[in-house]
């Protein structure tokens, strides 16, 4: 029998990790594994429409400093009760997101007048005398980061407030982990001490019904938004799984044109979508200008918005996890004002890489000395729309141009690249197995559930670890470039 072998690790600061060697034994019990715990997706064979796949997976978890996975993991929850701030400042999002909105009238300035207006007509009816309902406002977040190993710091790439999706197949590729680490003769409290617990699933789940429960009306109903041709709803189908069996909780799945179709908002306020009412609408779509192929979809998700029911997220929570947002937040200041303690701010601060808005460079001094860098080292940096969903981001030349190219600049963000590790990783797909170098991003989930003015969810929910090829600029696992992982902890 092959047993795993342990490497010394020159950029774990000298700890060792844990390294499995392929075989083709190896990677058929993998994906027997996979298919026999749900770590799958639709094959996309159009001659085989309900033909599954094992989704792509790291052989061996990716070794990761285990301070810098401490700090990301406790500062979640700092993270969420700064972004539940900003999505409750209405001065401070529309003054931050002016120039965007402007910039890019197709998604941004449309997000902003859906917004803006709800704001008018909630004021309208409290000036009326009406007492409005608790506003109930669910966010499942991931802050994704990268290491920075020039100088050991985790940074942050975004933090995501709407779709952040592999929530459930990051808990079964922690499993899946472990499973190969037994396996091969990793010892078990080797492995306990190494894989940290991964619960995303359960907990984000239990966001999900908390939600449901915060409205509690009889039909206990979930409507998730999804987008027309989602390929790849498993990840979802698992949420939608659990919140049956463990809670009641019965998901009904919409496109926003169906809601439009289908929806009423009755005179109590309630959501009503093919004949249930929502206690919750959950999106895992309308986070891109894509998902809205006409006014019929800005429609659903202004009756979605005006309705009572809780919104994971609201348009407001959406507009706070913009890259816009984001880099005003790393401006000095806002998150000190924003956030709950001293603390929680010198531990977000240490998070934030180089950011810098293109919006005043007339008068911004600092940002025009970036994009003069960026322009002579166009490598060094990423320029970002405000766009969620991946493939938007501009590197290299392409950059270079944009930022040369005399265009309306001001609804794009310029960011520090970071520079994370590389690594010697076995990526196996469809049953094939490739070794290469690669880079890994870790995203922490958070739940926050507000319910009118009081906080009454605020907790970290997990970790997902998605590894690409070094080549790779875009990491996206849906789109091909990148692999599920997790982390093997070194000292
Ligand atoms: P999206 O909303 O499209 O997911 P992201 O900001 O997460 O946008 O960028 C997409 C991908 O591009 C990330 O997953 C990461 O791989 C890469 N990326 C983004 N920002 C940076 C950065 N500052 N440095 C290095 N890579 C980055
Ligand atoms: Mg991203």
């Amino acid at each position: 029998m092959r047993t795993a072998t342990v490497s010394a690790g020159a950029e774990s600061g000298g700890d060792v990790w844990i390294d499995i060697q392929a075989s083709p034994e190896l990677i058929q019990d993998a994906m027997a594994w996979c298919a026999q715990h749900g770590l799958v997706y639709g094959a996309q064979n159009p001659a085989d429409p309900c033909a599954l796949v094992h989704a792509p997976f790291a052989l061996t978890p990716v070794p990761f400093p285990r301070q810098a996975f401490e700090r990301a993991r406790a500062a979640s929850t700092p993270f969420n009760a700064m972004i539940d701030q900003v999505a409750r400042d209405e001065s401070y999002l529309s003054s931050v997101l002016e120039a965007a909105a402007k910039g890019d009238p197709q998604f941004t300035g449309k997000l902003m007048a859906v917004y803006k207006d709800e704001m008018q007509r909630r004021r309208d009816r409290m000036g009326a005398g009406e007492r409005l309902p608790a506003e109930l406002s669910l966010v499942l977040t991931r802050s994704d980061y990268m290491l920075h190993e020039p100088t050991s710091s985790m940074l942050q790439v975004e933090l995501n407030t709407i779709a952040s999706s592999f929530g459930c197949l990051s808990t079964l590729v922690g499993g899946l982990h472990r499973f190969i680490f037994g396996k091969e003769g990793v010892a078990r409290d080797e492995i306990e001490r190494r894989l940290p617990k991964n619960t995303s699933m359960a907990t984000l789940v239990d966001g999900l019904a908390a939600g449901v429960a915060a409205h509690g009306h009889v039909d206990r109903t979930m409507v998730m938004v999804v987008q027309p041709d989602e390929q790849n709803s498993f990840d979802q189908q698992w949420l939608q799984l659990q919140l049956w069996e463990r809670h009641g909780v019965r998901t009904v799945r919409k496109t926003l044109r169906e809601v439009q179709e289908e929806g009423v908002v009755e005179s109590c306020g309630d959501l009503a979508v093919g004949g249930r009412v929502a206690s919750l609408v959950y999106f895992r779509a309308g986070y891109t200008d894509n998902d809205y192929f006409g006014e019929e979809e800005w429609e659903a998700r202004r009756l979605i918005e005006r309705s009572n029911a809780c919104k994971c997220p609201t348009v407001a929570m959406q507009l706070a996890g913009s890259k816009k947002v984001q880099q005003d937040l790393a401006k000095p200041g806002h998150v000190e004002r924003l956030s709950e303690s001293p603390d929680d701010a010198k531990l977000m601060r240490t998070c934030f890489a180089g950011l810098w808005g293109l919006d005043e460079l007339m008068t911004d001094v600092d940002a025009q000395r970036a994009v003069d860098d960026a322009i002579g080292n166009p490598d060094g940096y990423v320029l970002k729309p405000q766009r969620e969903g991946g493939g938007n981001n501009m590197y290299g030349e392409e950059l270079r141009q944009k930022l040369q190219g005399g265009d309306d600049l001001s609804d794009l963000v310029l960011m520090q690249k970071i520079l994370p590790p590389s690594h010697c990783t076995t990526m196996v797909r469809r049953g094939n197995q490739e070794t290469m170098e690669t880079l890994s991003e870790l995203g922490i989930y958070g739940v926050l559930l507000r319910v009118g003015e009081d906080v009454t969810i605020n907790q970290e929910a997990g970790l997902l670890v998605r590894t690409k090829p070094k080549v790779s600029q875009e990491g996206g696992v849906a789109a091909g470039f990148a692999v599920l992982d997790s982390v093997q902890l070194v000292e």
